[in-house]
């Protein structure tokens, strides 16, 4: 931060390197950034966000919207994803892309989750009890790899099954490549514990982050999620479709499931299924919607 007649105190000096700081850290490593006012109007805004987003939960701003996912062949419906929306009350709705990276960086995202956990559980219990026999939906809830990391995952996920009274095997988390191979040694123990009560794991995001062969081997895993990246324009990128391809065979000498993310268009669906792509999901199949009238 470059001195200025406006700064009249040196914490404000301090305040603004500070700021600065901050965008050169979520930048990557070994970086640097020069203050500017923008980075002020920013930072305050963000601060003014989170400040809202803490009441979001008890004001009742929090809403959830589930997206179908498809066996591909023959398109058959086999499950959902929900994915957490805000409705903040001047912005309108404001994006989990947005607001997920501010509430892992103040904590609230274990508050997030857990009402996330809540509301699925809930809604399971009403599928459990208003649809045929087995015919409830396999629910995908993400997990913040930030949360992930504090590693009591697995007492939040039991204890939202056992009030809702639904079985724990309805219900799959979806956690980010980075959160798993990250710290494989502190994932397994939670990993193992969530697959004992019959939770089942997904690793989202696949093939953005740095798996290691190994620790996929060892960790208990059941499916790898392509990222929508590798998705896109995937019939007329043959990059794609060699990421994919090996991907795929990676799931099957692995006994796993493969999702692929973010189908737009028919051509990709069809090319993901002469890739061997069995699930998937996307706004040609679906877009992400609130059950009962909540939008
Ligand atoms: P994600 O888990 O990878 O979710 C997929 C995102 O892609 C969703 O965005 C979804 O609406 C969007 N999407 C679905 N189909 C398509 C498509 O065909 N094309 C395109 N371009 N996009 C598609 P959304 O809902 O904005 O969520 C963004 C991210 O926020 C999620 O990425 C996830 O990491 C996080 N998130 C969402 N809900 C939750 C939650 O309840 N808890 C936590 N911790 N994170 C959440
Ligand atoms: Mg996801
Ligand atoms: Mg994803």
């Amino acid at each position: 931060a470059l001195s200025a007649p406006n700064y009249h105190e040196p914490q404000e000096l301090l305040r603004d390197a500070d700021i600065a700081m901050y965008r050169a850290k979520a930048g990557g490593k070994a970086r640097y950034a020069v203050f500017d006012e923008s980075m002020h109007a920013q930072a305050f805004g963000a601060m003014q966000l989170e400040t809202s987003l803490h009441r979001a939960p008890e004001r009742g701003e929090l809403f959830l919207e589930y997206q179908p996912v498809y066996r591909l062949a023959g398109r058959v419906a086999i499950g959902v994803e929900a994915l957490v929306r805000w409705r903040h009350p001047q912005r309108g709705l404001v994006s989990p892309a947005e607001f997920v990276p501010l509430a892992e960086d103040s904590g609230l995202i274990v508050t997030i989750d857990r009402w996330v956990l809540g509301e699925v559980t809930r809604q399971l219990a009403a599928w459990e009890r208003d649809l045929p026999a087995g015919r409830a939906p396999l629910v995908s809830v993400n997990i913040s790899a930030r949360h992930f990391a504090l590693g009591d995952v697995d007492d939040l996920v039991r204890g939202a099954v056992e009030a809702a009274g639904v079985p724990a095997s309805r219900l799959r988390l979806e956690i980010g490549e980075s959160a798993l191979m990250g710290n494989p040694e502190a994932a397994a123990g939670p990993l193992a514990r969530l697959r004992e009560i019959g939770v089942r794991v997904q690793v989202d995001d696949f093939g953005t982050g740095y798996s290691s062969l190994k620790v996929l081997h060892t960790l208990p895993i059941d499916s790898l999620k392509i990222d929508r990246s590798f998705v896109r324009n995937i019939d007329g990128e043959a990059v794609n479709r060699q990421i994919v391809s090996t991907i795929v065979g990676l799931a099957r000498s692995l006994g796993i499931d493969v999702v692929a993310e973010g189908i737009e268009r028919e051509e990709e669906l069809e090319t993901l299924v002469a890739l061997g792509c069995e699930l998937g999901q996307g706004y040609l199949l679906g877009p992400p919607v609130a059950v009962g009238g909540g939008t």
